[in-house]
């Protein structure tokens, strides 16, 4: 048997209702071959990166563990992404689902497919604040704690979303 790799996917949604888009994507992901859904984070509103017209991203990560080797890995993401509907139309544009391999262990992976730890990690409040939820003790393979990361990488208008939202009619009953 492969020996097995925690490996953390960020999660991200702007179109076609990303709660839900994130909800199928959690399905699909606890399905993959040879891994285990082992915790998923909370889930964050941030505001987009690159062109502003467009809508807020709903992002989350979790954690896997996985006897995957990256690259293949990265199909499953990629057909996970093409199953939900994901067009590619103009970069960091809107899509309805974005599965991007954050880390894979401690593995440095500069492939032209994959580069591991994700190049723009360290920018990402959206990115590390959900990896922090899962693991606050991770760090780079460079040794860089992510929670010194954190408070240095700009800030995205990250909001923590309720786990369990406030019924919208429920004030009206009191
Ligand atoms: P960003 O990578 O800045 O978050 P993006 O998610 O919008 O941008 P995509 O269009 O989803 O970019 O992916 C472009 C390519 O990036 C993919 O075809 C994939 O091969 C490559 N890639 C490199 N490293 C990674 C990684 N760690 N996770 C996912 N894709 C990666
Ligand atoms: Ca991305
Ligand atoms: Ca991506």
């Amino acid at each position: 048997m492969a020996e097995s790799v925690a490996a953390y996917v960020g999660l991200g949604s702007n179109l076609a209702d990303p709660l839900r888009q994130l909800a199928l994507a959690l399905a699909a992901l606890s399905a993959l071959p040879d891994t285990t859904l082992q915790a998923q984070s909370p889930f964050y509103r941030s505001r987009p990166v690159g062109p502003q017209d467009q809508p807020d991203f709903i992002n989350g990560a979790v954690e896997l563990r996985t006897e995957l080797p990256p690259l293949e890995l990265l199909d499953h993401l990629q057909s996970i992404e093409a199953r939900h509907g994901r067009e590619r139309t103009r970069h960091w544009g809107p899509r309805t689902l974005d599965l991007d391999l954050l880390l894979y262990g401690q593995e440095v992976i500069d492939h032209p497919r994959l580069t591991t730890p994700h190049r723009e990690l360290p920018n990402r409040d959206f990115a590390l604040q959900p990896l922090l939820d899962l693991n606050p003790a991770l760090h780079l393979p460079d040794g860089r704690a992510l929670t010194d990361l954190r408070l240095q990488c700009p800030d995205n208008g990250l909001e923590r979303l309720d786990p369990e939202p406030a019924k919208p009619f429920s004030r009206r009953l009191e």
